[in-house]
Parts: structure tokens; sequence; C-alpha cells
């Protein structure tokens, strides 16, 4: 055991060392410094029965990026005179145990609003206070303190972008410079019978068949994340002029959009650091974009979705939500597995679905067109469903904002035009008409000439004998027809909004199959079998799934 007083930083997000408060505070006047991240099996233990390679909740590529940024977090720390010391298990026990092993006067943790950290939390700061260790847990993973805003807003979540823009004003933190460096961490302090190790590989982990076609072109870290910000901010014009919702959702060599989504889900970057550089860049030009659309907006859309999440209960989830409309979505596993396996048919869903199993990361308009595809747009199935999907595969997959984003993209909240869908066809070919982003994701269809790429079951059989491509046989046709699913889909969702309104959101799981019942008897007719195929909007319309 250490003599003197020693603190313990744990990290779990924010693996960096500019701008962490929480680091910060356990160097000072500490004798010794115990930095511990904690292999938690809950994201991290293989699962061989996951539909993709990874843990039951994280996809390899996932957990590949997060041992990147710790492995690069350890290089920090030696520079500084420290390491970082990993430890496995359930993380409240592993913490308990190292504060009972160690001489910790100190426990500094950065504040963490997702369910699954809060409920750990309490059980380490009740044994913290009980032992008579200091807790220091400051929030800054994000711009604004979510609580406050919320308390500023009489106790409830602002629920619309402008409201809470009023209510943010400017981050308190401004008016300080950031600490941006550290000249010499306290050493590590005797370690005693705590099982420690290095960052582990990802074959160390058990993932021995990691064997990917392809891997995401994202390495984790925070040197990566500095370098990937000070590339993007060297374009001033493009900062100044940048516009969401336009942007190509095809680029995939270079990306139409920062890609820094990663670093701050994990904290490689932080998000005040981010808002600083990007206010720098605004004073130095003559004429920027402005909130929503701007690149500063988006880190606020960041922080209104935590906002909403952290002052709603079952944010994540249909029932008991609020803010959520009910709805009687589809329970249906064929159209799910479709949607998730890149098997629906349409390539331009195909290929972002495969973006998402190997790179783990989708431009913004291509999450549109997945998530309308599989909810409202056409398959009609429940967002909790999709919502598993991207939480699991995606390298930047963050609790408050995939669970907004989902229910945005459902129109189950925030956003309401349910007539407005993304069509799978159109709108992909429009950015890119010649299939490039197809033909990458989808080598299937390399070869399939552009007239065809969106709508392969278009092709006369010769092309399709000439493109190597048999639909049907080496590519599916089409899962569902978008024409009738779409005008199906937006009828089902005009008789859900029409019954929460009557029932003013008391809407019964009672009342949900009531509706799901009179839906499926009013179902359009089903063709029967290929004969009874019949053309419309110029293609076949294939079977209906049951
Ligand atoms: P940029 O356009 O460069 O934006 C900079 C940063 O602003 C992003 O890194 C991100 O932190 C934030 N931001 C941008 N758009 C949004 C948004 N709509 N909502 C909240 N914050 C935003 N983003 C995640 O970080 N994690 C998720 O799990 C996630 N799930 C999503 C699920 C769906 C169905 C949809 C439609 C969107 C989801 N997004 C998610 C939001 C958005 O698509 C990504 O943040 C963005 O595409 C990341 O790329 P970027 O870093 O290049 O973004």
């Amino acid at each position: 055991m250490s003599t003197g007083s020693g603190s313990l930083i744990w990290f779990r997000k924010g693996l960096r060392i500019h701008d962490n408060p929480a680091l910060m505070h356990a160097s000072k006047s500490s004798n010794f410094l115990y930095p511990v991240f904690v292999i938690d099996p809950h994201y991290m233990k293989p699962d061989p029965t996951a539909p993709s390679p990874g843990s039951s909740r994280a996809g390899l590529t996932r957990i590949r990026f997060l041992l990147e940024s710790l492995v690069d977090l350890d290089l920090s720390l030696k520079k500084l005179g420290s390491r970082l010391l990993v430890l496995k298990g359930e993380p409240s026990d592993v913490i308990v145990r190292c504060l009972k092993e160690w001489d910790v006067k100190k426990l500094c943790f950065e504040y963490d609003t997702d369910p699954y950290y809060q409920a750990l939390d309490v059980k380490i700061k009740g044994f913290a206070s009980a032992d008579g260790i200091e807790v220091f847990s400051p929030v800054s993973h994000t711009l604004f303190n979510p609580a406050e805003i919320i308390q500023k807003n009489g106790g409830r979540p602002p629920l619309s972008y402008q409201s809470f823009l009023k209510l943010a004003g400017e981050p308190s933190w401004m008016s300080s410079s950031l600490s941006m460096t550290l000249s010499l961490l306290p050493p590590v302090g005797n370690v005693g019978n705590c099982e420690v190790s290095e960052v582990p590989t990802v074959e160390e982990l058990g993932y021995e068949d990691a064997q990917q076609e392809e891997f995401s072109p994202f390495r984790g870290g925070e040197s990566e994340a500095l370098k990937r910000l000070r590339e993007s901010i060297e374009k001033k014009e493009w900062v100044a002029n940048f516009e969401k919702p336009k942007g190509d959702p095809s680029a995939f060599l270079k990306p139409a959009t920062t890609v820094l989504s990663p670093y701050l889900k994990f904290g490689c970057l932080s998000s005040r650091y981010f808002y600083t550089c990007l206010q720098d860049v605004q004073k130095n030009v003559k004429k920027h974009t402005l909130p929503p659309v701007s690149l500063v907006g988006q880190l606020l859309w960041r922080d209104f979705f935590y906002t909403a999440a952290y002052g709603t209960p079952n944010f994540n989830q249909m029932r008991g939500n609020r803010i959520c409309k009910q709805i009687p979505w589809k329970d249906d596993d064929k159209l799910l597995a479709a949607w998730r396996e890149a098997r629906t048919g349409y390539p331009w869903i195909d290929a972002i679905m495969t973006q998402l199993r190997k790179w783990g990361w989708m431009h913004h308009l291509a999450r549109h067109s997945v998530a309308c595809f599989l909810t409202r747009g056409d398959m009609f199935v429940h967002w909790e469903k999709g919502r598993d999907v991207f939480e699991r595969l995606l390298i930047d997959s963050d609790w408050a904002i995939n669970n907004g984003n989902w229910l945005w993209l459902s129109c189950s909240s925030f956003f309401y035009q349910y007539n407005r869908i993304y069509s799978p066809i159109s709108f992909g070919k429009k950015y890119d008409p010649n299939g490039d982003y197809i033909r990458h994701f989808l080598p299937v269809l390399k070869d399939m000439p552009k007239q065809y790429i969106y709508v392969p079951w278009r092709a006369p059989l010769s092309i399709q004998k000439k493109a190597k491509c048999i639909i049907g046989r080496d590519y599916p046709e089409p899962v569902v027809c978008h024409d009738s699913a779409s005008k199906e889909c937006k009828k089902k969702m005009a008789e859900a909004y029409a019954l929460n309104q009557k029932l003013t959101g008391l809407v019964s799981e009672e009342d949900l199959i009531n509706l799901r019942r009179k839906q499926e008897e009013d179902k359009m007719p089903v063709v029967k079998n290929k004969r009874q195929r019949k053309l419309t909007d110029g293609f076949i319309v294939p079977q209906t799934p049951s």
C-alpha cells in the first residue's frame, strides 16, 4: 500500500488529456495518481451468437476504435510520467476493490448522463462517501450541464431546438480559457494485489476470428481526433459555409462532414474545445452560417439531445415515454433482418447498411434514409429495433443522440411530417447518379449499368447476365414495393396520429393492439403469385413478405 495522498482518475469517456477537468483535479496536490480504465464485460465480452463480430452490445469495429483510443491515452500518460492501468470486471466492483486496496483520498471521473453510468455512479459514490473519499465528477462531456438547462426551464427539458438555444445562451466556461496541456503527472502508486494489465488487443479480448474484408478507415484516439479537428478548421471557408442538411451523403472517400462524432462519443475530443475552435474561425471570416445548420449548430444539436434525454424518463422506448407518439409498429423479424443484413434489394439502402457494418459510420442523410426506410417509410418496423442495430454497430454510438434521432426519424417525437418520405431510389441518385457509393459497398453490383444501379430488378436478364449479377440469385429482389409500402405507411401513421390526438397521448397497449388489428385487416390485397405481379411505377411488385 502507498503512503501519502493518492487520487484515482477513472476514465470511461473523456479519453483525453486536453480539457479534462477530472484529470486536472486528480493530479493536483496528490502524491500518487492511479489512471484507471475498466474493461467492462457488459460491453466487451465476445458474443458468438451476435449477428456480426463483436459483443452483444458493441460491434468489433467500435471495440477496436476504443482500444486504439486507450493505447493513445496510455502513450500520452506515459509522456507525462504516468500510465494507464487496465482492469477487467464489473466496473463498480473493480473500482470499489481499487479504493479498498489503494490509499486513495480523491476519486475523479467525468459526469455521465447515460442511464448505465448514472446507476453505476450511485453505487460508487455511496461507497466512496461512506469511506470518506472525496468524489469529483465534473460535467465536461457536453457544452452545457443538462441539469441546469432543465432547471432553468422549470424542471422539464426544452423540446424544441430554438427554445433550447434561448435557455442555453453562451456556455459559462467560455469566460475562462480551457486547460489544454499538463506538464507532468504524479507517479502511479503501488497497485498491490489488483490485477492490472496493459491495453489488450482485440485478440486478447477473445476476438480470434476478427477477419473482416474492410476495416473502418477511422482510427481511435485523442491524437487522431486533434489531427482531424485541425484538418477541418484549417478549411476556414468550408467551416464558414457549412450548411446541414446540404452535403453529399454518398461521399465516402472524402466525407462531406467532419467525422468527429466517434471522437466526441469517447471524449477523445472535447466538445468544448471543438466549439472554441469553431468560434475562432467564425471571428475571422466576414460571413458564416448560423445554427441550426452551421457546424456550431451541429454541436448544439448534440447538447439539445443530451438535455432532452436526461430530462425524459424512458427516453429510449415508446412505452412510458411522454414525448413519444404511440404507434402500432410491426414486429417483423424477417424485414428487420433483411434491413440489418443489407438484403432489402434496394442498393442505396443496402450500401448504407454495409457501410454501417464495415465502417461504423455513415453520413447523416444516409442514416436518415435507412432509418426512414425501416420505420415510417417502407417497413413499418419499430424504431427501437433499428436503434438497437445502430447502437451496436456505430462507432459513434451515443445513447442520447441515437435515441433522439430515431425518435425524430420515425416521427415519434420532435419531427412530425410523416408524409415526407425518403425515396430509396431517387434520393441517393440525386447525389451520385453513377452509383459509385453503391459499387464500392456492394461490389456484386459493380458492373451494373448506371441506368439500373439504383433499380437493378428492372434490368433485362441479358444485362443482369452481362453484369454478372442475377437479381434474385446474386442480389435480392426488393423486399417491399416502395410505392405501395410507403402509401400504406403514411395511412398507418395518419391513423396512429389521430388516435394519439383523440386520447391526448394516453394510448394504452390495448388501444394499440386494436389499431394494429384494424390495420392488418385493411391491408392492401397481397399479390399472390408471380403471374399476378403487376407493374407499379415501372417495376415489378415483389410478393409482399408475410
Ligand atoms: P458533423 O456534421 O461534422 O457534426 C459535428 C458534430 O455535431 C458531430 O460529430 C456530432 O457530435 C454533432 N451532430 C451532428 N449532427 C447531429 C445530430 N443530428 N444530432 C446530434 N448531434 C449531431 N450521432 C452520434 O454522434 N451518435 C449516434 O449514435 C447517432 N445516431 C444517429 C441515428 C440516426 C437515425 C440519425 C439520423 C442520426 C444519428 N446521429 C448520431 C447524428 C448524426 O448523424 C451524426 O452525429 C453525424 O452524422 C456524425 O458525423 P460528423 O461527426 O461528420 O458530423
